[in-house]
């Protein structure tokens, strides 16, 4: 094959392709964030935006070739003058002479006579590297094999794969490209993109290691906080089962696979976790068994009796019955009853609460926990209800806890002004453990602040345990 041992070049376009998804903005600053965790990230190269569309994006791309990164900036030029002088202000580009990658927009639909024509002229003028685009993701991988060896054979140019997913074959398309002799993909993080998206940097890079045995300069287990990074940063959210990065990739609730797993990992598991930065985790739940729940309460230092357990695993899944999600704040409250055991218990309740908000005022919440006997009261100001909400108990629970909110998210389920709100919050304790918990209702303010109960509690239940063992 050719140039197998070579490494695949990683050129990613998350600040131009993924910054075209439909409702992403980001500021100029927040662009050259991004930047640098790519950078950090080992990323080859960086498409960091399109220089003529506008003076902010001009100052981002002016401000990432200042940052000193290891990775090459790129900007999207059309073949028009105006366009390329936009790009060669760049100060980057003037003191290290411009590399131009020619790409022909929708390669793969153009008629194969006429693009040839085209990148032979391109490859006989002078540029440095070919890109073939498949603008709506229309290729499939055996049409892209032959395109790029043909492409290939009559130039003998290094050659970038742009895939788009419109069919979900972006990732196969661009390994397919790269098996018929590309060098280079050009892909996103989370896939973002417009429709559809681009071929996934976290997918590809991971097939490209682990099922073609081919070699890259990303660090792979930088990519999930990559990806969470720039999930916050732009606003979009990945959804749970994606490959890689999605929340479910490494979950496991189902009996059978749980077992697997507790006797060895490879059993439901194609990839160790931490190989992307990850962890496992288990969910208690309907479909959870003996195995699962006894392999979670011993990660708690919890060693329940046959028949304890027994009863602890039927006691979850009723409540599960009842479509309830199983925390695990709420497993090990269960396993207190179920062992007459109060250490098990929430260490902080939530008595009540009140928020007041409005225009033109400054929302303030009210709150009252009980714990080790006592009831306490605090009241904080937010930008926000939810806000004010959040600041209330860290005032009380905070100190006791230590801990402090890492990350908040709120996810509407449904659509409509009743819309269900999910929300999952990850704190953070002295100790750099994060712990984290979703809460789902109607109401944001109520969701919120049960998610953020439950963190606190789970990250208080550790305490215990752990200190214990
Ligand atoms: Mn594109």
């Amino acid at each position: 094959m050719l140039g197998a041992d070579s490494k695949v070049r990683i050129f990613d376009t998350t600040l131009r392709d993924g910054e075209q998804t439909p409702g992403v903005s980001i500021t100029p600053e927040q662009k050259v964030e991004i930047a640098i965790k790519l950078d950090e990230l080992g990323i080859d190269a960086i498409e960091a935006g399109f220089p003529v569309v506008s003076h902010g994006e001009t100052v981002a791309i002016k401000n990432i070739t200042k940052q000193g990164l290891k990775a090459e900036i790129c900007g999207l030029a059309r073949a028009v003058k105006s366009d390329l002088d936009a790009a060669i202000k760049v100060e980057y580009a003037k003191k290290h002479g411009v590399q131009v990658e020619f790409s022909a927009e929708d390669a793969t639909r153009s008629d194969r006579a006429f693009l040839n024509e085209v990148f032979t002229a391109v490859a006989n003028v002078g540029v440095d590297r070919l890109d073939i685009p498949d603008t709506v993701g229309y290729a499939t991988p055996q049409y892209i094999e032959q395109l790029v060896k043909d492409i290939k054979a009559i130039t003998r140019l290094p050659i970038s794969m742009h895939c788009h997913d419109d069919f979900g074959l972006a990732v196969a398309n661009s390994i397919s490209g790269i098996n018929a002799g590309a060098d280079c993909a050009h892909v996103t993080i989370n896939g973002l993109g417009e429709r559809a998206g681009n071929a996934s940097l976290e997918e590809f890079v991971m097939a490209l290691q682990c099922l073609y045995g081919r070699k890259h300069n990303v660090k792979t287990e930088l990519l999930y906080e990559t990806s969470v990074f720039v999930s916050n940063t732009m606003g979009i959210i990945v959804q749970p089962n994606k490959a890689i990065i999605g929340e479910n990739a490494f979950g496991h609730e189902s009996g059978i696979h749980t077992h697997g797993i507790i006797n060895n990992p490879l059993t439901y598991e194609p990839i160790s976790p931490e190989l992307v930065g990850r962890k496992r985790w288990m969910q208690a739940g309907k479909h959870a068994g003996a195995h699962g729940i006894k392999a979670m309460l011993e990660s708690f230092g919890i060693t329940p009796t046959e028949k304890e357990l027994y009863d602890i695993v039927e006691k979850q899944k009723n409540l599960a019955d009842k479509g309830k999600s199983i925390t695990t704040a709420e497993l090990l409250s269960i396993t207190g009853d179920v062992m007459h055991n109060n250490k098990f218990e929430e260490k902080f309740k939530l008595y009540d609460f009140h928020i007041v908000t409005g225009m033109n005022i400054i929302p303030t919440a009210v709150v009252r926990l009980h714990t080790e006997g006592k009831d306490y009261i605090a009241s904080e100001i937010g930008v926000g209800p939810v806000d004010a909400a959040l600041k209330a108990i860290q005032k009380i629970a905070g100190e006791m806890a230590n801990i402090k909110i890492r990350e908040y998210r709120l996810d509407s389920i449904t659509g409509g002004s009743d819309a269900l709100a999910e929300v999952s919050v990850k704190v953070q304790d002295k100790n750099g453990n994060v712990v984290s918990a979703r809460n789902a209702g109607e109401d944001v303010v109520v969701a919120s602040v049960q998610a953020m109960m439950d963190a606190i509690n789970k990250v208080m239940l550790q305490k215990v345990f752990y200190s214990k063992n």
